[in-house]
């Protein structure tokens, strides 16, 4: 029989009841240190104090009206945002594939009030990951996820990871937008690199074709810059940001520049829920703390701490793991096993890991998270990969 819940997860037999921090605490009272923070999400911990404390004000005042009025909380959060980057305007919605559907439109909507309608055509890249709904699933292109959904969303090829003659072979004048993450997620904490996406900026801005952004898990202070593209030092054309900005509630947010949002006037996008003023109040508190270059600072102070840790964790058990990559705390331990069961070691070791593609296992921490909490989190590790190799 069908389980109550649709079973279109292979989930692990843990449950939570509380959290604190960088410690979930299960059902069963064992405390396990959280290393996947709700995969990029929880960027300031669990119940972080000053987080709850803006959850119980602004749930106290006011938590939805519709987007046809105006919602000061979600005005403060675009300009905060605005202030922030390269954007000129932000669309706030609830998840990461949201994002998608909107950063699919704007560009196709921007080439079609251009006088360029026949600019439809998408580059995306293999291992890529923008979401489950169907737009999202067809740029990405991945064979599991979009098998048996056909008819797909035309319009969207994948180029092989780092390709730049393949990029340059692919941009023609149909070229309506490139899609990449900086950082890909899902596909294994792999770097686009800084040349490379200076080399894609130049190709975009000699072909008129937009940049698109994905840095719904790279972004937010994950690589110790608040978005990870200015390691680079370009910015794209539109931006997709999700997971870390509401801290644990559901937010996101897509960042354009003027120019690329120009053809996006009113009744041409909507959403319910997105931008209500509790998520946007809760998005408002974490970007400030966020983007504190203080903050930053400690993330990239933390990072090169923790990746030390693992550089010698790799180094001890080289019969598990072969390297490190990845930026400030968004990094990836390559895996000689499989890392599935490198993350069912953890369990019983009590710590909290994702597997990715490319044989990756990921740490993505809270941004906050303790020296200590990282001292605790590569002793056990450590105690994962020697019960693993026994
Ligand atoms: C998680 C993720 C998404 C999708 O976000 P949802 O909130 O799950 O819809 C899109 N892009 C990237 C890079 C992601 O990591």
């Amino acid at each position: 029989m069908i389980s109550a819940v649709l079973p279109t997860y292979n989930r692990a037999p843990l449950a939570f009841s509380k959290g604190q921090g960088s410690w979930l605490e299960a059902t069963d009272g064992r405390r396990y240190l959280d290393l996947g923070a709700g995969i990029a999400v929880n960027a300031l911990g669990h119940c972080a104090p000053e987080l709850v404390a803006v959850l119980q004000d602004q749930g106290a005042k006011l938590w939805h009206v519709s987007n046809i009025y105006t919602i000061p909380e979600q005005e403060r959060l675009a300009a905060l945002l605005c202030d922030q980057s390269f954007a000129d305007t932000v669309f706030f919605t609830n998840s990461g594939t949201e994002t998608a559907e909107l950063a699919i439109k704007m560009a196709r909507k921007f080439h079609y009030e251009n006088g360029q309608p026949e600019r439809t055509a998408f580059l995306a890249f293999e291992g890529a990951f923008h979401g489950r709904s169907t737009g999202a699933i067809a740029l990405a292109g991945s064979e599991k996820m979009v098998k048996g959904y056909g008819p797909l969303i035309g319009g969207f090829s994948q180029l092989p990871w780092g390709d730049l003659a393949a990029l340059k072979a692919a941009v023609s004048d149909q070229t309506c937008a490139v899609i990449i993450e900086p950082i890909q997620g899902e596909g294994g904490i792999r770097p686009a690199g800084q040349a490379f996406l200076r080399e894609l900026r130049a190709i975009c801005d000699a072909t008129g074709t937009l940049l698109i952004f994905d840095e719904v898990q790279c972004g937010m202070g994950r690589t110790g810059k608040l978005f990870a593209h200015e390691l680079a030092g370009v910015t794209p054309d539109i931006m997709m940001v999700a997971k870390g900005i509401g801290g644990g509630f559901p937010l996101g947010a897509v960042l354009a520049s003027e120019k690329a949002a120009k053809g996006m006037i009113a009744g041409t996008h909507g959403s319910t829920y997105g931008g209500n003023p509790l998520a946007c109040a809760i998005g408002a508190k974490v970007t400030e703390i966020v983007s504190d270059p203080a903050f930053l600072a400690e993330v990239v102070r933390k990072g090169a701490l923790f990746r030390q840790g693992l550089e010698s964790l790799v180094a001890r058990h080289p019969q598990v793991f072969s390297g490190v990559q990845g930026e400030g705390l968004m990094l990836g331990l390559k895996c000689v096993k499989t890392p599935g069961d490198v993350v069912a070691a953890g369990y019983g070791a009590g710590v909290l890991t994702v597997a990715a593609a490319d044989n990756v296992l990921r740490l993505l921490p809270a941004l906050n998270i303790p020296d200590a909490d990282i001292a605790e989190a590569l002793n056990r590790l450590d105690a994962a990969a020697t019960a693993l190799a026994a």
